[in-house]
């Protein structure tokens, strides 16, 4: 189904969980944040029943995130249960990577296609400073457990964070050469919690791209640069791999936006940036048909404003990246 500016809408994010492993600086507070009840998170059966609605309005991709997707025990369950609904074509998910090295080869057996992977740094001292509470040992362990299970093409995230990580941009850039995997810068955005960190350390996708070639020299687009997603994608020369650069604030893609986020707690959010949601939790406990979720859907889609406000100093206050799924 189309929006009010045309836009197809087909690509269905969901949070399973707001609560997460890590704490990075730019995404959650160290203390001082309450989690939504185990009883207030969509089950597996209600997941179900909200994208068999939205299969029926044209949705085609679904994306399991978090919060980290992989600290819900009944994971592998949610997965087989969406892959197995009629006309959704992928199903794919966003993870830090911890648990994988125990989990990848059943979420794969369960019809998982891919994984992208969080990693900031690939220096072990870094890494921990940013991604609180992680490692770089784990995070590796887990990029090789998603290989191993054919969760590929393996994506990496990262995001550049000035005086954290400034000069890690060049060393997983370098990957690309031998791996091929895609490497993806992801601009800092400001939600509300840790507001501070995210508009004063933030670093543009052109600086880490110029700071990329000077080090490993130029940088040829790919597809002309056009979006692959929300990427803009690159290769280094002779590189196996590519690098993204996905640029919602310096140069934002709002017009080919395709997406629509359920938060955890069973919300549609039409825009990462925005603050207006429709609760769906509320219809699906309260003897909500398929139709009814059809047409909150419908509703949604119209309801999708042009694009975010960033420019115009409108952040998202309500909640934080790990509560709406990022
Ligand atoms: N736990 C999983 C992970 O670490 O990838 C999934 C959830 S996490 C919120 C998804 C992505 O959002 C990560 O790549 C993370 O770096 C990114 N992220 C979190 N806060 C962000 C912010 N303020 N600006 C840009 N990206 C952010």
């Amino acid at each position: 189904m189309k929006d009010r500016y045309g836009r197809e809408i087909n690509y269905l994010r969901i949070s399973l969980t707001d609560r997460c492993n890590l704490r990075c600086v730019y995404c959650m507070p160290l203390h001082g944040l309450t989690f939504v009840p185990n009883e207030n998170l969509l089950t597996a059966q209600e997941l179900e029943k909200v994208v068999r609605a939205a299969v029926d309005t044209g949705f085609k991709k679904v994306r399991l995130t978090g919060g980290e997707p992989t600290l819900r025990h009944d994971i592998v369950e949610v997965v087989h249960r969406l892959t197995h609904i009629n006309g959704v074509e992928q199903v794919v998910m966003t993870t830090n990577g911890y648990r994988l090295p125990h989990i990848a080869q059943e979420l794969a057996n369960a019809g998982l296609k891919r994984v992208n992977i969080h990693v900031d740094s690939l220096d072990k001292e870094t890494l921990p400073q940013l991604m609180r509470l992680g490692s770089y040992d784990k995070a590796w362990a887990g990029i090789e457990a998603a290989e191993k299970a054919g969760l590929t093409p393996i994506k990496l995230n990262a995001v550049i964070t000035r005086g954290y990580n400034d000069d890690a941009a060049v060393e997983l850039a370098r990957l690309t050469l031998k791996k091929n995997w895609q490497i993806r810068f992801i601009e800092l955005m400001p939600f509300a919690g840790p507001t501070e960190i995210q508009l004063d350390h933030y670093v543009s996708s052109e600086e880490t791209k110029i700071r990329i070639e000077t080090e490993l020299g130029p940088l040829f687009a790919v597809n002309d640069a056009k979006l692959d997603g929300e990427a803009r994608v690159y290769r280094l020369a002779a590189a196996e791999g590519t690098i993204g650069f996905i640029s919602p604030v310096s140069n934002h893609y709002c017009d080919d936006c395709n997406r629509m986020r359920l938060t955890a707690d069973g919300r549609m959010r039409m825009c990462l940036l925005s603050d207006k949601e429709i609760n769906f939790k509320h219809t699906l406990r309260n003897g909500g048909t398929h139709q009814d979720l059809v047409n909150l859907f419908e509703k949604a889609i119209v309801g999708k404003p042009v694009g975010h406000q960033l420019k115009n100093g409108i952040y998202p206050e309500s909640r934080t990246m790990s509560q709406i799924g990022g």
